[in-house]
């Protein structure tokens, strides 16, 4: 079994540890350490990244670098990382001895940017629990955006208080707590994901917002865990989908989305609380446009027709740009001002799906009609 020093210590970054073994696979090198700061993959959650290097090969002096790789090829990056059956399994692109002491660093800002994440979830979670009883029946923590999912519908709205209650938690600054509850005191407790787990069960509580049984590393303080947005809801499998961003990446969000709407106020010249009623305004006048357009076209067509010679009887027409109803339009026209026969034959960007019913001889499509 593979000494877990997350559940240690969540803020750990660096270590020291024993090779305990290294196979090749067919992605890389798998490596077994006596302890790791680094969490797999499991609980909704991927796994953490980082390096090893080494501290001392057995039978050799390493010690005079004081820790610290000679170059950087002594580094090993640790791409993921596995668990089975209490053994964690490193994915490394290099191999390293057994025997050897390695120190460990973990990719300590995307730790911690996931801890934010999960533990603004069990707030979210505990909260949604205790308005209205449902369950959080999926968690999701990606590369971008982390989910979880309800087995019930809360509306946007009453997101919206939960979201503010949620901030509440963060700005009191409460512990996050873990216990290992004995069998006894376990029966006896309410908390939420109570299924039957073999072994020692850890609980994860934050006092007066939630109690869960997690396997994850979280922050030690809610006010760790910095802003808690929850940014979108959808209908999903008879529940919701919930979005959610913390902290980091929430402020990257905000950051992203404050340049998105200067930048729309900076090109229509209004303030950047308007900038909806401003694009309303600027499709309406578009729409407008548009009309004008159609109209001055229409009556384009309709000069040309009445420029035709009046006695001739068969009429043909070669029109590019038509759009929509126009080739119908014109060919009309020329039937209303006194021609027997017409065809019309038109080249369009936009050529196949306006006309009920255009034959194409290679690029131009053409009607034909008669009065007859
Ligand atoms: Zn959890």
């Amino acid at each position: 079994m593979t000494e877990k020093l997350f559940y240690e210590d969540s803020h750990l970054q660096q270590f020291t540890a024993i090779v305990q073994d290294c196979v090749k696979t067919n992605e890389g090198y798998q490596i077994v350490l006596d302890k790791t700061a680094f969490f797999p993959e499991g609980g909704g959650q991927y796994a953490d990244t980082g390096w090893l290097y080494v501290e001392a090969v057995p039978g050799e002096d390493h010690m005079d670098g004081g820790g610290v790789p000679k170059t950087e090829t002594e580094l090993v990056q640790i791409l993921d990382v596995q668990e089975t059956d209490g053994i964690i399994y490193h994915k490394a692109d290099r191999p390293l001895a057994v025997g050897s002491v390695v120190h460990g660093q973990i990719e300590w800002s995307e730790r911690f940017m996931k801890m934010q994440q999960h533990t603004g979830e069990h707030i979210v979670s505990g909260l949604v629990h205790a308005a209205f009883g449902y369950d959080n029946v999926g968690f999701h923590l990606g590369n971008t955006d982390c989910t979880m999912d309800f087995n019930g519908a809360v509306s946007a709205e009453e997101l919206q208080k939960i979201e503010l209650l949620a901030n509440e938690a963060v700005v009191k600054n409460l512990d996050v707590e873990v216990l290992y509850p004995s069998k006894e005191e376990l029966a006896q407790m309410e908390y939420r994901s109570k299924i039957e787990i073999e072994g020692q069960v850890r609980i994860v509580t934050i006092a007066g917002y939630d109690t869960c049984a997690c396997c994850a590393p979280h922050v030690k303080k809610t006010g760790e865990i910095g802003m808690i947005r929850l940014t979108d809801v959808a209908r999903y499998k008879g529940g919701v989908r919930v979005t959610m961003l913390c902290g980091f990446r929430a402020l990257a969000d905000y950051r992203q989305k404050s340049a998105s709407v200067r930048q729309i106020s900076n090109l229509l010249c209004a303030k950047e609380d308007a900038v909806s009623e401003a694009v309303l305004h600027l499709k309406e006048e578009c729409a407008g446009l548009k009309q004008k357009l159609t109209d001055s076209k229409q009556k384009l067509l309709e000069y040309k027709v009445k420029e035709l010679d009046a006695g001739q009887e068969v009429v043909c027409l070669f029109e590019d740009g038509l759009e929509g109803e126009e080739p119908r339009i014109l060919m009309n026209f020329v039937l209303k001002n006194g021609h027997k026969m017409c065809a019309v034959f038109w080249k369009s960007e936009k050529n196949g799906q306006e006309t009920e019913n255009p034959a194409s001889a290679d690029d131009y499509r053409y009607f034909i009609g008669s009065t007859s």
